[in-house]
């Protein structure tokens, strides 16, 4: 991990936050994503290591190709991407779901993950090495009532996922991705629009998963030898069996 050049969007919160300071203390070299920039400030306030701020909405398809075209050569060529940015908004029937939540769903979790790692990926090409990992969901896996956007929207990081391993197979390229099932993060905040109480409902009764869970097992994904690639992960805690089957009493 020493040296390696590692870019992290949706760094400014949550999961993102969390691989940031696991793969900054085993000395990897971070580019920082997010909007929030005072965010991504604080955070690199804390690593003891080299990074590097970008500040963009990776649904801005002519922004996403201009940031990652600015980088400064210390950082340009890219060798781990974790496409983590992502959220929920709203948890509705289709017929009563609001429109904007579609798009905003749609724009960061597909089309800006697709953004993000066609502009990566020419150094990586070039270089015949890389590896990308994505942050899907469990909601990826199966559908739950009320998630049909959301749950599309990672039904396609799953497929994208599939579709880019076997485009990059020849190139020596990894591709990778994490399916996680409830994580105690903004997420739940940010799907109910502030709405602390409807948010903390998501995880009462239960251990959730932490954000350094996730962490944990991008660091173990990111660290396998050479040869091995640690293809899907699916990771609940304890108490989840699937999208809507929890302990709520463990
Ligand atoms: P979080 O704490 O709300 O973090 C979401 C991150 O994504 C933030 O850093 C946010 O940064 C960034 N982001 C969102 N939309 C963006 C956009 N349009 N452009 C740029 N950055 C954007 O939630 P989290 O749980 O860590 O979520 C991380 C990933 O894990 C997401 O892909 C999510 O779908 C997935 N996931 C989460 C859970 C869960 O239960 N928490 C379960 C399964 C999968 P800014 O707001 O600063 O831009």
């Amino acid at each position: 991990m020493k040296g390696k050049k590692i870019m992290i969007t949706g760094a400014s919160s949550g999961i993102g936050w969390s691989a940031a300071e696991t793969l900054a203390a085993e000395g990897g070299h971070l580019i920082l994503c997010g909007r929030r920039e005072s965010r991504l400030k604080e955070l690199q306030a804390q690593l003891e290591t080299p990074s590097h701020l970008l500040v963009f909405d990776v649904g801005d398809r002519k922004t996403v190709f201009e940031k990652i075209n600015s980088l400064p050569k210390a950082f340009s060529s890219i060798d781990i991407l974790i496409n983590n940015a992502g959220n929920a908004h709203g948890l509705n029937p289709v017929h009563k779901a609001d429109l904007n939540d579609w798009d905003a769903m749609i724009d960061s979790n597909v089309k800006g993950l697709m953004y993000v790692t066609k502009a990566v990926l020419p150094s990586m090409v070039s270089k015949k090495n890389g590896h990308i990992i994505n942050l899907g969901s469990i909601a990826g896996k199966e559908v739950y009532p009320n998630g049909s956007v959301y749950c599309s929207s990672k039904f396609a990081v799953d497929a994208f996922t599939q579709g880019l391993r076997l485009d990059l197979n020849p190139l020596g390229i990894k591709v990778s991705a994490i399916h996680p099932g409830l994580v105690d993060t903004e997420f739940s905040k940010v799907r109910f629009k502030g709405d602390k109480y409807k948010a903390s409902q998501v995880y009462k009764e239960l251990t959730p998963l932490q954000a350094k869970d996730v962490a944990n097992v991008i660091l173990y994904i990111a660290q396998a030898p050479d040869h091995v690639n640690i293809a899907d992960v699916l990771l609940l805690p304890k108490a989840q069996a699937n999208t809507y089957v929890t302990n709520r009493k463990s």
